[in-house]
């Protein structure tokens, strides 16, 4: 089988994995480069493969640098079935046709410059329209359930704890009777004990491992202990009568931040806190607010906590002073109004949306505040600002950077290198090799060495474009766990064969003892006989035992 690397290798977006076997070809994400002028192009050059001969994809989760480039797959020619949790469907389901509908417009801006320069003018990646059409390819499916999609692949999505509906995908490939190959992608890795989702999935076993590395060089601060800083930024910015603006990815950020306030505010509510600033909190963002939507659609998601909390009847992502704004009148009002406030806004790299105009109405002013909950990509203007740029450009416009940056990495949905490494050695049987991916080229190394050094695993950082060969690997039935299986029955038989010996051996030294007392030769001669007949059975045995302990050992260690 063959894995080529077409996307997310030594870069952490536009995730795109072709997998092709004897008879299947499929993909794995099929995501958009985010980030500088440059990465953004690579959306626009043709795809490395032919998108009608691709049988299906599996899709890890509904983050657009993993999925925004399935409409254009479908533009393309893609007939097949995309595989995917249900929530990942209906967050697709906004996410995508958002996503067309920012095409558009980017398009249309970049068209009048063709226009003014004499250019030939370009049609959009994809339009609203086309992202919606594409949602009908979309085939939900369970968490937890193998399913076999031909006769040579089998599926399963496991809970990547990263956002609503993400998944690690666990693959069984057969190419030929008798050998069967397990890849695993960890997807987008999410990290325990955060607010709303269930823990990342440990895996037991894989033969190839993919796995993310988007912050393989860092650790992230506890997540609490990032909250209660919020907390203190919110108080601070809006005693000097600054706003808090703060840029969220629509999904699962900005539902963790609204779960964190949620608590806070409960608790003010319950300890009377006179000091507590009474904060209106608006989320200006229609794809967050139908985000939170289809958060509250899909509770089967959520972890024990969280089901608690509404069991009681309290909406983990509701409180009293949070606003959901919808028109653009709305959200235009924001920036009128003295009032002190936090806006929750997308998207979350600053790249689009209605934070530009929000970061255009109080990166100039020194009383406000931005916090940073996420990741920023190499060359958006969020990197730039995060990085401490005076001045950046938002709409043409130089704008001077006076407000307070803070960027808060405890709030983050990605496993930092602890908790990758805290999965990995998860692992019972370890993979034969790592393939790092999804991760700057910092990350990816730093991570690499991690893996070898602390878990002996051999690492591969393969190049966006490069294409790998995997064989298949034999094995008795069923995985490597039944070569396990079968080693420790074997280990059991050695010990009952010494057992045996240990028996036998005094029984020959009293026949010795009883020959030299006239025993009868007919009946020692049937004796020997018989002992040379369980010998040669031990010897086979022990022959037996000796082989199959060479094929486990050169498969773990292969
Ligand atoms: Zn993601």
């Amino acid at each position: 089988m063959k894995i080529s690397f077409f996307g997310a290798a030594k870069i952490v977006t536009g995730s795109n994995f072709l997998i092709e076997t004897r008879n299947t070809k499929f993909l794995i994400d099929c995501g958009m480069f985010q980030g500088s002028k440059s990465i953004n192009r690579m959306n626009y050059q043709p795809f490395r493969f032919n998108p009608e001969e691709i049988d299906f994809m599996v899709l890890s989760h509904a983050h657009i640098d993993h999925s925004g480039r399935i409409p254009k797959l479908i533009k393309k020619g893609f007939k097949g079935d995309i595989y995917s949790t249900k929530a990942t469907v209906d967050l697709c389901s906004i996410m995508l046709p958002d996503s067309g509908h920012i095409q558009e417009m980017e398009n249309e801006w970049d068209n009048q410059k063709r226009r003014r320069s004499g250019e030939e003018l370009r049609e959009p990646l994809y339009t609203m329209k086309e992202a919606e059409e594409s949602l009908r390819y979309f085939k939900p499916v369970l968490y937890d359930q193998k399913i076999e999609l031909n006769e040579e692949i089998t599926l399963r999505f496991r809970d990547a704890g990263h956002i609503l509906g993400s998944s690690i995908i666990e693959l069984w490939i057969k190419e030929e009777e008798g050998k069967e190959t397990k890849l695993v992608f960890s997807g987008d890795l999410g990290r325990r004990d955060r607010p709303i989702l269930r823990d990342p999935y440990l895996i037991d076993e894989a033969d190839y491992l993919m796995v993310e590395s988007t912050y393989g060089n860092r650790l992230h601060p506890p997540s609490e202990d990032d909250a209660k800083e919020l907390i203190s930024i919110i108080n601070a910015t809006v005693k000097r009568g600054g706003n808090i603006v703060i840029p969220s990815f629509a999904v699962e950020r900005a539902q963790d931040i609204i779960y964190e306030l949620n608590k806070y505010y409960t608790e003010y509510i319950k300890n009377k806190d006179q000091d507590f600033l009474n904060v209106p909190v608006y989320v200006d963002s229609p794809l967050t607010a139908s985000a939170t939507e289809i958060f509250l659609r899909n509770p089967d998601c959520f972890d024990e906590d969280t089901l608690n909390l509404i069991k009681i009847g309290n909406n983990p992502l509701d409180f009293h002073n949070l606003k959901f704004t919808k028109t653009v009148e709305e959200s235009k009002q924001l920036n009128l109004s003295r009032e002190s406030k936090v806006i929750i806004s997308a998207s979350g790299m600053c790249t689009a949306g209605r934070i530009k105009h929000h970061l255009k109405h109080n990166l100039w002013r020194k009383e406000s505040s931005i916090v940073f909950v996420g990741y920023q990509a190499e060359g958006t203007l969020g990197r730039r600002i995060k990085e401490g740029e005076k001045v950046v450009k938002i709409f043409g416009e130089e704008i001077q950077v006076n407000a307070e940056i803070h960027s808060l990495e405890g709030f983050s949905s990605h496993a930092d290198r602890e908790g990758i490494m805290w999965w990995i050695k998860g692992f019972k049987n370890k993979p034969k090799k790592i393939f790092v991916v999804h991760g700057e080229e910092e990350a990816t190394k730093e991570i690499s060495r991690k893996i070898e050094e602390e878990s002996k695993i051999k690492t591969y950082i393969p190049e966006l474009g490069e294409s790998l060969s995997i064989e298949g690997e034999s094995v008795l039935s069923g995985g490597r766990l039944e070569v396990d299986r079968k080693n420790k029955e074997l280990r059991e038989m050695e010990e009952s064969v010494e057992k045996l010996k240990s028996i036998f051996w005094p029984v020959l030294q009293r026949l010795g003892h009883k020959t030299d007392h006239g025993a009868d030769s007919e009946e020692l001669n049937n004796f020997k006989n018989k002992l040379m007949d369980i010998q040669k059975d031990i010897l086979d045995l022990n022959r037996l035992i000796t082989e199959k302990k060479k094929e486990g050992n050169h498969k773990n260690k292969s």
